[in-house]
């Protein structure tokens, strides 16, 4: 089988397939999977168990963060913890390396700088440019999904743009924190965020892309931040920025013998945008579908698909977040601990007050 982009999800896909036997080529558009990079590479507790599957994660590429650190569009702030719960902040460049050499040892025949740009249906499978004949297709190639395009499957159309800078020089005070910032004027529908990274500080923000092409001002976010933090020695020594696909699952994600994981599936938390759980997640369940689908393969029609999540009361708070977003009712709100409320919600507890350890959490005061 053929996966197309060598990130989250395709490596994890890859390695999984290789792991069920199935021969796997990973093509990746990128001369170096660490290069380019369009994600902070904030993991989750639950995508850290996830990348524990693929190999014992070398401790020297992560950073525990404890709690999060929730400030006003006045820099009013509130901390919000919650005991056992923390994010790893990653050396990425390095994270995606190892991914890389991961679905290596696993057997994948993986190919840098090679685009996918289509492929013509032959027999039973395709036969593709630089490749040659497979027998299935995962498109994990990101928001904008030339897999997608290809087959006709569905495509992401809601998104958020986000910037970051890697700095150097610069110390933010509570190291152990993420710290996020609500400002509907420069991050409109999303938030601006700074923590002390693996070796650099990162500090960026997301805004709501209502027109294609609208971008971000990550130098006017520098400057209100240099209010509160000591930002005069900080050189800037890398950027990264991309889409969010924020719409929700894409439909359909499944055709006959391709299948689209991660953000090419529209699989990012409409509210958190978070999306490395799930393009991780996605992209092992795929390959056990394929592998369990493909077991049967008599030269006809294949389908393989998966469960996704309906991800429908982070919609609706979506909505209401791009709707409502008022600078000054959530400095209100900052003020009366409501926020301070819905927000360990979001940052700490995936299911909500679905979670029984969302009561307990909120129950502490
Ligand atoms: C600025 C920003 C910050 C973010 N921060 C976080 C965060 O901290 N935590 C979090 O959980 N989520 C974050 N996200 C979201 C997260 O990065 C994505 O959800 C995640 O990277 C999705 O992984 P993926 O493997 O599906 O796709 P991608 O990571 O988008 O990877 C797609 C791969 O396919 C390759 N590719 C594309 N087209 C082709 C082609 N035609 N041929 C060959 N290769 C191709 C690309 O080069 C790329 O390597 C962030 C996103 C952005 C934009």
């Amino acid at each position: 089988m053929l996966v197309v982009g060598a990130s989250f999800a395709g490596v994890a896909c890859a390695i999984e397939a290789a792991r069920a036997g199935l021969r796997v080529v990973l093509i990746e558009r990128k001369t170096d999977a660490g290069e380019k990079l369009h994600t902070t590479g904030i993991v989750v507790k639950e995508a850290a168990d996830e990348l524990a599957r693929l190999g014992p994660l070398p401790s020297d590429l992560i950073l525990p963060i404890g709690g999060v650190r929730l400030y006003g569009s006045r820099l009013h702030s509130v901390a919000l913890d919650s005991p056992g719960y923390f994010f790893l902040a990653t050396d990425t460049p390095n994270l995606m390396r190892w991914l890389l050499a991961q679905a290596i040892a696993a057997g994948v025949d993986v190919r840098l700088a090679t685009l996918f740009t289509g492929a013509q249906r032959e027999g039973a499978g395709f036969a593709v440019n630089h490749v040659g004949h497979v027998r299935f297709i995962v498109g994990a190639d990101g928001p904008t999904s030339k897999v997608a395009r290809a087959f006709g499957l569905g495509i992401n159309r809601e998104f958020l743009f986000g910037i970051e800078a890697e700095l150097t020089g610069v110390s933010l005070p509570e190291p152990g924190r993420l710290h996020c910032f609500l400002d509907r004027r420069l991050a409109r529908g999303y938030i601006g965020w700074a923590f002390g990274g693996v070796g650099v500080t990162q500090i960026g923000l997301a805004a709501r892309q209502r027109r294609a092409g609208d971008t971000v001002d990550l130098d006017a976010f520098l400057k209100k931040l240099a209010q509160i933090f000591d930002l005069t020695s900080m050189k800037v020594v890398a950027r990264r920025a991309g889409l969010i696909p924020v719409g929700g699952p894409v439909d359909p994600i499944a055709g006959d013998r391709v299948l689209l994981v991660g953000d090419a599936a529209g699989l990012v938390s409409p509210l958190t945008a978070g999306g490395i759980h799930t393009a991780l997640e996605s992209g092992r369940a795929a390959a056990h579908a394929i592998a369990g689908a493909l077991a049967s393969d008599d030269g006809g029609a294949v389908t393989a698909t998966i469960d996704v999540p309906g991800f429908r009361s982070k919609q609706l708070l979506r909505c209401a977040f791009d709707r409502f977003q008022t600078d000054w009712l959530f400095d209100v709100l900052l003020k009366t601990g409501l926020l301070a409320i819905a927000a360990r919600l979001v940052y700490f507890h995936r299911r909500g007050l679905l979670s029984r350890a969302a009561w307990k959490d909120l129950a502490r005061r």
